[in-house]
C-alpha cells in the first residue's frame, strides 16, 4: 500500500507541492497517497508529515504511525520547539534549490564586499580619481562558521573562486581547497584571520551569540560580515558598536533576532548595515520535492534518513 504523505507547510505552497511531489514519485518510481491538506487525512493512518513549522499541523499526538517527520526548512529550531516526538525521525532540509541559492547570496556579499562595491556606488563621485585596487581574491580570507550543507557549499565554491577560505565546524571535515577547522579552541583564530566572515551556523544552546563581544573585538579592522544563519548568533549591541566605531566595514544581516526586523531597528538606518528580509535561499518545491521523495524511497527500503535531527545537539 502507498504511504500516507501529509504536507503539512503553508497552504498557499500546496499547489506547488501538489504537482511536483508526485512528478517526483512517479520519475523515483514510487506511489505515494498525498494529502494535500491535513482536514483530508486520519491522522493515524499518516506514514510521513512534511512539515512547516509554522504550518497547520502543531500536535503530533494524533499522529499514531509516523516513520518520518521531514522539515521543509534547512534550520529546525522551530520544529524542535513543537516537540516532535523522539521515537520519529526528524529531518531537516538539504535539497539542491536551498543550497545553490545560498551559495549565490554569500557569492554575491562576499564579492561585493571583497571589491569594496560600494564605495563606487553609495558615494559621492570620487573627483580625486582615487585609484585604490582591490586585492586578487586569492589574498583575501574568508572565514565561515558552519561547514554544512550550506556552509561547506559555499565555502567549496568561494575557494573554487580563488578565496583563501577558512572554514570551522564542530566534527573534523574535508573540502578541497579549503583550509578546514574544527572545535572550539580554533573558532578564535579563525574569526582573528576572517577579512570576510560569513555565519552558516545553526542557532542552538552552543551556538547562541557565538559571535560575542570578545570576538568581535578580534576580528580584523575593517572586516565586514555576512550573517545568512539566524540572528541569535550574534552580540547586535557589540556588533553596532565596533561598525560605529568603524572597526568593522560593513555587516549584511539576512536574519535578525525578531523577524520582520522592527522598523525603529538600528540596523535599517546604519550606514554599515545592510539588511535583508531572510532572502538568502530558501527552500524550492520543484527541487525539495526530489529531495523529500528520495528520502521517503530511502525508507521505504528499510535505509535510514539522511540529515537527521540530533535533538540533543539541537540541529
Ligand atoms: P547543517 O548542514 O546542519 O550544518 C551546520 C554546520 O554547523 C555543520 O558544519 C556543523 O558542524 C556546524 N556546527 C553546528 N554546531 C556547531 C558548534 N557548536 N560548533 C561548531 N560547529 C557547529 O546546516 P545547514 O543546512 O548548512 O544550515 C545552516 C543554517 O543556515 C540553518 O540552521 C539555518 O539556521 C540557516 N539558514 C538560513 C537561510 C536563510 O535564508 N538565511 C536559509 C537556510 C538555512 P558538523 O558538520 O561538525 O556537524
Amino acid at each position: 500500500m502507498a504511504p500516507v504523505v501529509l504536507f503539512a507547510g503553508n497552504p498557499e505552497k500546496r499547489a506547488a507541492y501538489g504537482e511536483h511531489l508526485p512528478a517526483a514519485a512517479a520519475a523515483a518510481g514510487i506511489e505515494i497517497d498525498l494529502r494535500l491538506d491535513p482536514a483530508d487525512a486520519d491522522p493515524a493512518c499518516v506514514d510521513y508529515i512534511i512539515l512547516a513549522p509554522d504550518g497547520p499541523v502543531t500536535d503530533f499526538t494524533p499522529y499514531t504511525r509516523l516513520g518520518g517527520i521531514l522539515n521543509l526548512w534547512a534550520g529546525v529550531e522551530a520544529a524542535l520547539g513543537l516537540d516532535p516526538p523522539r521515537d520519529v525521525p526528524l529531518v531537516r532540509m538539504v535539497e539542491d534549490g536551498l543550497t545553490l541559492g545560498m551559495i549565490d547570496y554569500v557569492t554575491g556579499h562576499v564579492l561585493r564586499h571583497h571589491l569594496d562595491i560600494d564605495r563606487y556606488i553609495d558615494s559621492a563621485p570620487i573627483a580625486e580619481w582615487e585609484v585604490d585596487y582591490p586585492p586578487l581574491a586569492r589574498d583575501r580570507t574568508v572565514g565561515i562558521l558552519g561547514l554544512g550543507a550550506l556552509g561547506g557549499a559555499c565555502a567549496a565554491r568561494l575557494a573554487s573562486h580563488g578565496f583563501n577560505v577558512i572554514g570551522w565546524s564542530r566534527r573534523p571535515k574535508d573540502i578541497p581547497g579549503v583550509e578546514c577547522r574544527s572545535g572550539p579552541e580554533t573558532l578564535d583564530e579563525t574569526i582573528a584571520a576572517a577579512e570576510i566572515l560569513v555565519l552558516l551556523l545553526p542557532w542552538t544552546d552552543a551556538t547562541s551569540r557565538i559571535l560575542n563581544a570578545r570576538r568581535i573585538a578580534r576580528m580584523p579592522r575593517g572586516a565586514c560580515l555576512v550573517n545568512a544563519a539566524r540572528g541569535q548568533l550574534v552580540d547586535h549591541r557589540a556588533l553596532l558598536e565596533a561598525l560605529g566605531a568603524g572597526r568593522l566595514r560593513h555587516a549584511t544581516m539576512d536574519v535578525t533576532d525578531v523577524e520582520p526586523l522592527p522598523p525603529d531597528d538600528p540596523y535599517w538606518s546604519h550606514p554599515r548595515v545592510t539588511v535583508t528580509p531572510h532572502i538568502a535561499s530558501v527552500t524550492r518545491p520543484e527541487t525539495a520535492s526530489q529531495a523529500i521523495i528520495a528520502q521517503i524511497a530511502r525508507h521505504r527500503r528499510g535505509e535510514p534518513f539522511l540529515h537527521v535531527v540530533d535533538r540533543a545537539r539541537g540541529y
